[in-house]
């Protein structure tokens, strides 16, 4: 990629960005002149077959985030949100922690759960023996009910019987529940894992002698933890009124706060889900999914709390840490048919299901990162009310050049509001006549 071609991308015209970004060889040929002629929309009669009751394609901005460095490889990270600010977010984080080198990122296994919960179970002790000692038939059949992920190199791995207690405060019978861990390949899986649990549930009933509940995926995907890392020297965090040190400490105290404080750690881990829910839109993946396993990963301990660390290292550098659970793929579900997913993936060079989990981590910290770093300086108003003034401005009609004329009034005025934003144009209406 030629990044100096993309320098300055968000002064850019939107022609130019499509032009730079293909200049620039972040982009085909082919996806140039589809991104011109605004062929990679989703089309009405795939959205048909999407869902039931079609009647209407809904969209949303689909933006790049600049200046990301991932294991040493520069990349450009689609996002596709409605809240203003989010991809200016990412991409001067992205910056920040490129400058010091930018993010390492990891991730060990990426392994599905599936579970068959069971109750009225009469003996836990023999149908847990029962269980167990027939792991390997229940892996075999479960191999069997989807054959084709063994051509991809994944299928069922592993067997585990849990029991969760009764619980008298909730009114909560005891259950014996087996999980069925599976190698899903690329794909996230759901379909999968649903199809060989159901397919292992009446022989999990048989050993068991319990009664079936259900048999479905679990998307506390705590066997899919990417982590990832990011270490910043502190002359990358100075503004124009604090200098590095004073904002690294005062971003570490945030977090702290967040550690400690449920209403705010909510809010934090908002932010982080303002980048990963982002990507994981632009890419077609389920964000509902990885939204639950992640706030179930916050409270892991007992008390929902901050998904990320920032502390202080040896050097007196700010060092960024996070881990998440993700229940994402590379194929299959909404990826198979988007396009503007497909070419979301094509622009982040066609990632593998693990290597994109481990982005995912990364745009969340460094979202983290913007938001932290705005909050304990000048405060988070300040960036969002430019594009704030511009939807305001947009709000009570403007158009072309007078939403730029609006906004840029709006934003001195002493009230940001849609009344004052009204009289602007209303002003600038009667000067044009
Ligand atoms: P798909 O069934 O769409 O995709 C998986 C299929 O992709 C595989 O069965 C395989 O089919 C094909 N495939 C091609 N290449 C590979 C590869 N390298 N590795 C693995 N599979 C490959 O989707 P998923 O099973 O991934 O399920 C995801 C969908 O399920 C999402 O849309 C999600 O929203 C939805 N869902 C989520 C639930 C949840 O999160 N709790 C519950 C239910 C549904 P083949 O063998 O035919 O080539």
């Amino acid at each position: 990629m030629k990044k100096e071609i993309l320098h300055h991308f968000y002064k850019k015209s939107y022609a130019e960005k499509i032009e730079a970004l293909y200049r620039a060889e972040a982009i085909s040929k082919e996806d140039y002149e589809s991104l011109k002629n605004e062929t990679l929309k989703l089309s009405p009669s795939v959205a048909n077959q999407m869902i039931e009751n079609y009647i209407l394609n809904y969209e949303f901005p689909f933006g790049v985030a600049m200046n990301f460095v991932i294991d040493e490889k520069e990349c450009l990270i689609p996002m596709v949100t409605e809240e203003p600010s989010v991809v200016a977010a990412a991409s001067n984080a992205g910056k920040i922690i490129g400058q010091s080198g930018g993010f390492q990122t990891e991730m060990k296994k990426r392994l599905m759960i599936g579970q068959i919960a069971l109750t009225d179970v009469l003996d836990v002790k023999v149908a847990t023996k029962n269980i167990q000692e027939n792991k390997e038939k229940i892996i075999d059949l479960a191999n069997a009910a989807h054959p084709s992920i063994l051509n991809y190199g994944g299928g069922a791995q592993r067997v585990e019987v849990r029991l969760v207690e009764a619980d008298a405060k909730f009114d909560t019978p005891e259950f014996l529940v087996v999980h069925l861990i599976v190698d899903t390949g690329e794909a996230m899986g759901a379909n999968i894992v649903n199809t060989m649990a159901e397919a292992v549930a009446p022989f999990i009933v048989e050993l068991s002698g319990g009664s079936r509940l259900m048999n479905i995926l679990s998307n506390y995907s705590t066997e899919s933890i990417a982590t990832a890392r990011c270490i910043v020297h502190p002359k990358y965090l100075a503004t124009k009124t604090m200098n590095g040190e004073l904002v690294r400490d005062r971003i570490i105290e945030a977090t702290q706060f967040a550690l400690a404080d449920t209403y705010r750690a909510v809010t934090h881990n908002k932010g982080i889900m303002n980048g990963i829910d982002a990507v994981l839109l632009a890419t077609g993946n389920d964000w509902r999914a990885v939204e639950a396993g992640a706030h179930a990963y916050a409270s892991k301990d007992g008390q929902y709390r901050s998904l990320s660390r920032w502390s202080k290292d040896n050097e007196g550098n700010l060092v960024g840490e996070m881990k998440l659970p993700l229940s994402i793929g590379s194929v299959g579900g909404t990826l198979s048919i988007h396009p503007s997913a497909q070419f979301a993936y094509r622009l982040l060079d066609q990632p593998s299901a693990a290597e994109l989990s481990r982005i995912l981590v990364a745009v969340g910290l460094a979202q983290n990162l913007a938001a932290l770093r705005a909050l304990v300086t000048e405060g988070i108003q300040k960036g969002h009310m430019s594009l704030q003034a511009r939807s305001l401005a947009i709000r009570v009609g403007a158009t072309g050049k007078n939403i730029e004329r609006v906004a840029t009034r709006l934003q001195n005025a002493e009230h940001m509001n849609s009344k004052t934003a009204q009289k602007i144009l209303d002003d600038l209406s009667k000067n044009d006549l």
